[in-house]
Parts: C-alpha cells; structure tokens; sequence
C-alpha cells in the first residue's frame, strides 16, 4: 500500500514508518520540522518538507503520491502550550487537520488514521478506566482541538468513501521522545538521572504521590497503527496499557530500571494537567485484535538503553 505518514519525523510517526516500512508499504513522509527531525526519517520513505497549515503544499504532495492510506500525527502536541497559545495550537491542530481530510477526500484516499488523545480526552473522568464512549469533559486547549480533529472526520468522511480510524492514545513513551518538552515524563526523567539533574513530580492536594497516567510503550502504539490499516478496523479506540501508575511510582521504577538514583522534588501541577487517566482497552482488544504487549519496565529499559547509547555516542540532541 501506498502511506502518507503527517508528522512521520517526529517521535510516534517516525516509529511508525518504520513499521510500515519494515512491512513493505511505500511511505511517504510530510513534516515542517518544527519538533521532528530530518534523522528520524526511515532513509526508505520519501520526505517532504510541508506545513500542514499549506493547503497548496500539502496538496501537491498528495497529487504527486495519490496514497491509499493517510495517517495523520503530525500537530502541536503540548498541552502546555496549548494554554499559552491556542491560536498557534488551533492553527495546527484544526486548520491543519482540516487541509488533509479535505485533500484526502478529493484525491481518493480509502483510508484515514488520525492519532488522538484519549489522555487529553478521558481527562478527570469520573468512570476509570474510561471507555471511548465516556463524554469527554475537554480541560485544556490541545483537547478541544485534538477532538475537533475526530468530529471534523465523523462528518467530513462519514459520508464518503473514506473509512477512518481514530486511535486514542494514553502517554506514549520510547526512544526518540522529545526529552525537553513537559509531555515525555519518561524521557524526562531517564535524562535527568543520566545527567545528573534532578526531576520534578507536580502533585495536587491530596495527590502526594502526585498525578496518575497510562503509559503505553511506542511499539505497541505502531502494533495499534498496523491493524488499523485493516478494511474492517473503523471507528475510535483507546489504545493504552491498562495500567495506572503514580508519577512517584514511575519516578521509582525508572530509577531502579536505569540504575540512577537521585531524590526529586515537588511542585505545584501546571495549567491544563489532568489529576489521573486510564483508559479501558476492551473495544480495542474485540474489535482491533490488539493489546498491549510491553510491560512498563521492560519499556523504560528500551528507552534507557536508548538514551544510554546516546550518551555514549556524546551526542548531546536526539
Ligand atoms: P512530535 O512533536 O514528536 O510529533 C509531531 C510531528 O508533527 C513533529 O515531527 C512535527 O515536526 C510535526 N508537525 C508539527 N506541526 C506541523 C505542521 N504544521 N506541519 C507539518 N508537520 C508538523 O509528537 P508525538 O508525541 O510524536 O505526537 C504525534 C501525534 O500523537 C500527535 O498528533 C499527538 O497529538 C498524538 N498523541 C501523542 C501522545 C503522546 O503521549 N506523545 C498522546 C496522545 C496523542
């Protein structure tokens, strides 16, 4: 099959045109560099330096490669920084979405993936694990935005040939996570105890252990990307690890993985973060076929070993 991969240079969609790749499908990348990197792209997928946000652009690539499949992840992924600009986060998130579901509605794509956020969605929710059903409660911009994103493709593609795909994601964590934003807790965390730099755990009032996350380990969030190409693979799935741990939990269990101790500190949460989320996997266990396969220390042993290497190679960026 032919693939068009958005945001294919970034952490996630790089991971997941290996995967294709690894598979045999033609993979085409498009991706404006703004939190990706060009080394991240598989050498055997065709890259295209575009922004989302350019119609004209983003249409000439899909004329050129006429894909059969559209997986969409590229977006402004910072909740944080969907609170202090959700004019840029909406540019992104909606404008952006918008361009490709229109494009791939004009140019005959059969089948669209749309990485969602079911941590962002299912935030707070007051039924844990959270089913997909749960009406989402929206607590900061990159919500909204990231399920306009679903309800754009419900009525846009609902009506035509195009089926979809939307996986929900809980925190995603592996190598290439960008260490330096808020968002990649894990990567965060190994490379302050690489580097000596002490980490902080955001706790509410209550929450001494701080806040309560599922997360789900990049290789089974390809896995999730990989069935959902199947023709009968439709409709909207948390796709997470069926977990809930503490971030002092986590903050242990790293340590203890990468054989790096060091106390952290406490702080007050920052706008837009959520008190706990899990999400119940059962349609995507019955309809999907999938379910997680990575228990969380052999992640964090993946990802250490990966940021390890890094160190040794004395590369001081991903
Ligand atoms: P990332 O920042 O590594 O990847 C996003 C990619 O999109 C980057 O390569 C970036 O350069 C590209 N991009 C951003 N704006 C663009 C634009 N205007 N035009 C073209 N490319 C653009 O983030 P990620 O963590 O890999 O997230 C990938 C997707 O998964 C996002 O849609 C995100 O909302 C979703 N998601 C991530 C998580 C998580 O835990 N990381 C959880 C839920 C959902």
């Amino acid at each position: 099959m032919k693939i068009l991969v958005t945001g294919g240079a970034g952490f996630i969609g790089s991971h997941i045109v290996d995967a294709y790749v690894g598979l045999g499908h033609d993979v085409v990348v498009v991706d404006n560099l703004s939190s990706g990197q060009r080394k991240n792209v598989n050498e055997n997928a065709v890259f295209h330096e575009v922004d989302i946000e350019d119609e004209q652009e983003v249409e000439r690539v899909i004329k050129t490669h006429r894909p059969d499949v559209l997986n969409h992840h590229a977006a402004q992924k910072s909740v944080l920084q969907s609170v202090k600009n959700p004019v840029h986060d909406a540019k992104v998130n909606v404008v952006g979405i918008l361009n490709v579901i229109r494009l791939s509605l004009a140019y005959g794509v059969r089948k669209f993936i749309y990485a969602s956020s079911g941590g962002a969605l299912a935030g707070d929710a007051d039924i844990a694990p959270t089913p997909e059903s749960y009406h989402p409660k929206l607590l900061s911009p990159y919500a909204i935005t990231k399920y306009m994103g679903e309800r754009y493709l419900h009525v846009l593609a609902g009506e035509s040939g195009m089926s979809y795909t939307i996986l929900r994601y809980a925190n995603v964590y592996g190598p290439r996570q960008d260490r330096d934003s808020e968002g990649g807790v894990i990567s965060i965390f190994i490379n302050n105890l690489l580097a000596g730099k002490v980490s902080k755990i955001y706790t509410y009032p209550g929450m001494p252990d701080g806040m309560f996350r599922d997360y789900v380990y990049v290789e089974d969030i390809c896995r999730a990307n990989v069935a959902a190409l199947k023709p009968d693979a439709t409709g909207t799935f948390n796709i997470g690890s069926g977990r809930e741990v503490s971030t002092a939990e986590l903050y242990t269990l790293v340590q203890r993985v990468c054989n790096r101790y060091s106390d952290p500190v406490f702080a007050e949460p920052r706008p837009g973060d959520v008190r706990r989320s899990l999400l119940d996997l059962s349609l995507s266990k019955s309809v999907l076929g999938w379910q997680p396969t990575v228990a969380l220390a052999e992640g964090i042993e993946q990802t250490c070993q990966f940021y390890n290497s890094l160190s040794a190679e004395g590369r001081g960026s991903l």
